[in-house]
């Protein structure tokens, strides 16, 4: 079968891995999407309670085998240290992901993939493929009404003085990047039409409670995004919109722990 994903983000390259092997892929991609900013933390209890989520240990083993596949220079795999309720503690598991080496290791690793840089404006434009995957983002609801809702996200990134060689979560959290003396700080979670600047700014502050040399970092540039998510809990959502098109979307703020699971069942349920 002739596939278009319309999406390169982390959903839609986790579909094209799983379908390439038995059907002709086709991925479109016209922006910048939530991926592309993602501060990297990936661990089995995401979420201000820190509880295992939905189907972690299967999230994290399908996620792992994408990494692996992506690269080895594409993330750490040395845990994440977690300051809860006035606690330090390890979360051995926890993986940080450099996202824009990440999609670009998975792009190379999905083998007989073609890439089309084009922004799809009409579904007509792909009538010559055999089924459509809206692996859209934020942008889905352009596409079908869904009960999704969006809220922007920003973080920044940093000069740090002091290596961090290993993620900081707590309320806000600060990543390692595959580039020394530059770390992320993240993420804003933003009711509004457009990103507020003071509100990313302020995300030092709250870092510093409980990592005090934050203080001394200096800010080089804000950056942001926008994620959907379901408006009621937070699975994300595998839809059939017609006989012909899927969407794979909402996965809020938990798209690495997500997307390679999705893109492993979707890829099962589209006809061979
Ligand atoms: C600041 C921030 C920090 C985050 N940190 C984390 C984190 O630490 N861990 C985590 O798991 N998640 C994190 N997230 C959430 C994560 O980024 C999302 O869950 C994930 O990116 C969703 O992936 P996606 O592929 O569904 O969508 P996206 O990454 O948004 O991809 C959608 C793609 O579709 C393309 N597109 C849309 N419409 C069209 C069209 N018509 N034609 C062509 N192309 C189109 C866009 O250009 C885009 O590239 C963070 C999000 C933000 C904003």
């Amino acid at each position: 079968m002739r596939i278009a994903i319309v999406g390169a983000g982390y959903a839609g390259l986790a579909a094209a891995w799983h379908l390439r092997k038995k059907h002709a892929i086709t991925v479109f991609d016209g922006g910048v999407g939530a991926s592309h900013v993602s501060t990297g933390l990936l661990h089995p209890a995401p979420g201000r309670k820190a509880l295992p989520t939905w189907k972690a240990q299967e999230g994290m083993e399908s996620a792992l085998e994408l990494l692996e596949a992506a690269g080895r220079h594409t993330h750490l795999r040395n845990g994440i240290v977690r300051f809860l309720s006035g606690q330090r503690q390890m979360i051995p598991e926890g993986v940080t992901v450099f996202s824009k080496l990440y999609l670009a290791g998975l792009k190379k690793a999905c083998s007989g993939v073609v890439y089309v840089q084009h922004w799809v404006s009409r579904l007509e434009e792909l009538a010559d493929f055999d089924q459509i995957v809206l692996t859209t983002g934020a942008e889905t609801l352009s596409w079908a009404s869904l009960p999704l809702k969006k809220t922007i996200g920003q973080c920044l990134v940093c000069r740090c003085d002091e290596p961090i060689p290993v993620s900081l979560l707590g309320q806000g959290h600060i990543t390692p990047t595959e580039e020394e003396g530059i770390c992320l700080v993240g993420s804003t979670y933003e009711h509004t039409e457009r990103p507020d600047p003071q509100k990313a700014l302020q995300l030092i502050d709250q870092v510093a409670q409980f990592y005090p040399p934050a203080k001394t970092f200096r800010v080089l540039d804000i950056l942001s995004g926008t994620r959907i998510s379901p408006k009621v809990g937070y699975k994300p959502l595998m839809q059939k919109i017609d006989a012909t098109t899927w969407a794979l979307t909402g996965f809020g703020s938990r798209g690495l722990i997500y997307h390679a699971l999705f893109g492993k069942w979707l890829a099962s349920c589209l006809p061979i």
